[in-house]
C-alpha cells in the first residue's frame, strides 16, 4: 500500500490518449476515482482487462499504439468516455456513468453488453457500489420479451 492509493490506481490505468498528450488530465483522475469506490476485486479485472478511452476536447488525434492491446489478458475491453458532453454534468454523474460501463464488463456473461436486462442489470450494480443509477427509466430499451423476440429471429 502507498500512501495514496489513488497513485497506485492511476499507475495501473490504460487510458488512452496517454495523459502526456492529452488536454484533460483531470477526466483521467476521475476515472481513477470512480475505480477506487469499485470494489478491490472489481477494481483489478477492469484495471487488468480495459482500456478507456477518453475523449478530449481536441478535433482530432493520431496516436501510435503505445501498448499492444491487451495482450496479457484473454479478452479486453474498450471503455469509451464522452467527457466534452457531460461538461456541464455533476461529477458525481460523470462518476456514475464510468462505475455503469465497468459494470457492463462485469456483467457480460449474464446479460450481455446492451438491451434492458444489461442496462438494468449494470444500475443495479453500481448501486449496490453506492452509486446512483444512470438511468431513470428503461422504455427506450423495449422489454425482455421484445428482445427474445428479436433474438430468435
Ligand atoms: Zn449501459
Amino acid at each position: 500500500m502507498t500512501a495514496n492509493p489513488l497513485d497506485d490506481v492511476m499507475y495501473n490505468l490504460k487510458v488512452s490518449p496517454i495523459p502526456a498528450t492529452c488536454s484533460v488530465e483531470a477526466d483521467h483522475q476521475l476515472i481513477g476515482e470512480t475505480l477506487l469506490r469499485l470494489p478491490t476485486r472489481v477494481r483489478n479485472k477492469i484495471l487488468d482487462t480495459v482500456t478507456f478511452v477518453a475523449m478530449g476536447d481536441v478535433l482530432g488525434q493520431t496516436e501510435e499504439d503505445y501498448c499492444p492491446p491487451h495482450a496479457e489478458s484473454k479478452r479486453g475491453w474498450d471503455i469509451y468516455i464522452n467527457f466534452p458532453a457531460m461538461r456541464k454534468s455533476p461529477k458525481s454523474r460523470v462518476m456514475e456513468t464510468i462505475a455503469h460501463e465497468c459494470a457492463h464488463v462485469v456483467l457480460h456473461k449474464t446479460y450481455g453488453t446492451g438491451g434492458l436486462e444489461a442496462e438494468k442489470g449494470a444500475d443495479d450494480l453500481i448501486e449496490k457500489w453506492g452509486f446512483k443509477r444512470t438511468y431513470k427509466s428503461y422504455r427506450q430499451f423495449g422489454s425482455a420479451s421484445k428482445k427474445k423476440a428479436v433474438k430468435m429471429e
